[in-house]
């Protein structure tokens, strides 16, 4: 379906996603805060793995279990974020630009 603009009619739209880009910043960084605890939890549960490997693996165990469980954190919030922002995109904000008088409208 080819996306018009309602004022001038012209076919050249872009998306602007500015729900989706402002989510997924906010879900990076609220997944940063989960990731916090998944990595405190992660250093504890490498830690314990680790200490069949002896002093040195309890100490690698913890500090991969918190880089692991910061990361996933992170990118899970990202994605869900993404999601919400999508949602966002599509039901409440203008969405869409018309490249030719540059008039933002969205779609019903
Ligand atoms: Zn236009």
């Amino acid at each position: 379906m080819a996306i018009q603009c309602p004022k001038c009619s012209s076919t050249l739209i872009a998306a602007r996603n500015m729900g989706k880009k402002v989510c997924c910043g906010i879900g990076i960084v609220a997944g940063g805060a989960q990731g916090v605890s998944n990595a405190l939890k992660g250093a504890k549960i490498g830690g314990e793995v680790g200490a069949f490997f002896g002093p040195s693996g309890v100490f690698m165990g913890r500090v991969a279990g918190a880089l692991i469980g910061a990361m996933i954190g992170g990118v899970s919030g990202g994605m869900a974020g993404a999601q919400v922002g999508e949602i966002i995109d599509d039901r409440v904000l203008d969405n869409y630009e018309c490249l030719q008088c540059e008039h933002v409208f969205r779609i019903d």
